[in-house]
């Protein structure tokens, strides 16, 4: 929307000059009568066969639409393979793949040194995280550490009175025994571990946390909640008026303010000491100076309304999401962090980063993909038993990307390095 008068009457001038405003508001008001009839459904949406996915393509082709940039095949994934990962499939899309590193971490579950496949169309954004991976590992590297991990789903219940509500939420507090045991029938590896109550009004929110071994767990935990949902609605004494699995108050694809006091996937605190002669020789600044670049981005994200403060998490997090597997929506909460600098007695520079909802995991969702394979075994984490490993290197990733980036941006780098890496389109 304009935001000054001007501008409003600008975009109200130019809306009268392209409508005619009387037909306009005549069809709101008949209730968007359609003019004409809408187009063909797009065909046989959920039937994974090479012929459906040939028959959809086709539909486009006729449609006008022109598909012949999105592949059809990848290595030996068939349309079928793909049954419970996309429904109406049409092919693949095309991202590059850029490398990192080496990238040395040193953490309760990643101990090496990595070389890190980045999807981005991004320029300078990989030279960027690979001069901070250089500067970081020739200090010694990463201490990343996955400090705790569990998930939520937090279903709803609606009753007539607060009282009820209340009454509800003890019995639901004196059955959890009850629903550990309903969750691990549904699930080898996911465990419910907890569950909490909030109440508003006459809505009863049980907010349940679950460890989902190497799996992100967000299926897992719907299921599992399903399941002790329907237990409740038929034992229960104090029947809701209605409920819903998931009441939004989870934080699943959003950033929400429950990051700092809890944390949504895996938690992982990661730091790194920078000497002040790298500093000099390597990002062409200080200590100081990037420390109080740090401070002033904290007070302009501050003024924004930033949950966190951090320069470009999502960045390292979008591409390595695209690269392992990982389901991209779940970047809104995953990207929320706070980094911190200061310059330490020895004139050195202290980095950390804290990123308290890592959704990520190295089984299910789209992990089985060979490029999310190829890339998950480059960092040595393909498949059960590297969840956390590949939670604390994606911490020492983003700390690498905000070491570069205060950097450039602390000695007035960040226009040019843009510049020189810039993609020049016709
Ligand atoms: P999932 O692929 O649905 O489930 C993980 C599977 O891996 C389970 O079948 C699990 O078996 C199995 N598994 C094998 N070894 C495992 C191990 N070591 N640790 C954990 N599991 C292991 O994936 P998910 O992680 O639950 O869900 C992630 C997907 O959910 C993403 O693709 C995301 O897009 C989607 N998502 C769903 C919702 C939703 O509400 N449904 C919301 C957001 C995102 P067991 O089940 O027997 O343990």
């Amino acid at each position: 929307m304009p935001q000054t008068s001007e501008q409003t009457l600008q975009f109200l001038n130019s809306l009268k000059q392209e409508l005619n405003i009387r037909r306009f508001s005549d069809k709101l008001k008949n209730g968007h009568a359609p003019e004409k009839p809408l187009p063909e459904r797009v065909p046989l949406g959920n039937d994974h066969s090479v012929q459906g996915l040939e028959q959809r393509r086709n539909f486009l082709r006729e449609a006008g639409c022109c598909p012949e940039h999105i592949c059809t095949a990848i290595d030996d994934v068939q349309p079928e393979d793909l049954k419970g990962s996309i429904e109406n499939f049409i092919g693949f899309t095309h991202i590059p793949v850029g490398v990192m590193g080496p990238l040395r971490v040193r953490g309760l579950f990643a101990d090496g040194d990595y070389y890190i496949p980045l999807a981005t169309t991004e320029g300078a954004m990989i030279a960027s995280y690979n001069r901070g991976a250089h500067v970081v590992s020739r200090n010694g590297g990463v201490t990343s550490i996955c400090i705790s991990e569990s998930i939520s789903r937090a279903p709803a219940f609606i009753f007539n009175s607060v009282v009820d509500a209340g009454l509800f939420i003890e019995w639901a507090l004196s059955n959890i025994e009850t629903f550990k045991t309903l969750a691990g029938e549904t699930t080898r590896h996911g465990k419910l571990v907890d569950v909490r109550p909030a109440l508003n009004s006459n809505m009863a929110f049980l907010i349940f946390e679950y460890e989902t071994g190497d799996a992100s767990g967000q299926n897992m935990v719907t299921v599992a909640t399903e399941r002790i949902c329907r237990w409740i609605e038929k034992e229960t004494p104090y029947q809701p008026r209605t409920w819903y699995v998931e009441g939004n108050l989870s934080g699943d694809k959003k950033a929400t303010m429950l990051s700092f006091l809890t944390h949504r996937g895996r938690k992982v605190v990661a730091e790194a000491v920078i000497k002040r002669k790298s500093i000099e020789r390597f990002l062409h600044t200080t200590p100081e100076a990037m420390a109080e670049y740090c401070l002033t981005s904290t007070i302009g994200g501050v003024q924004s309304g930033s949950i966190g403060v951090q320069g470009h998490y999502a960045n390292a997090l979008a591409a390595l999401f695209l690269c392992c597997g990982q389901d991209v929506a779940c970047l809104s909460e995953a990207s929320v962090g706070i980094t911190t600098m200061q310059v330490n007695d020895a004139g050195d520079l202290y980095v950390s980063v804290s990123l308290p909802n890592l959704t990520v995991g190295t089984v299910g969702g789209g992990t089985y993909l060979p490029t999310a394979r190829d890339c998950l075994r480059m960092l040595d984490c393909e498949g059960s038993g590297n969840a956390r490993k590949f939670a604390e290197i994606c911490a020492a990733t983003v700390l690498a990307g905000e070491v570069s980036i205060i950097a450039a941006l602390s000695c007035g780098d960040f226009a040019k390095a843009h510049t020189t890496f810039r993609h020049k389109s016709e």
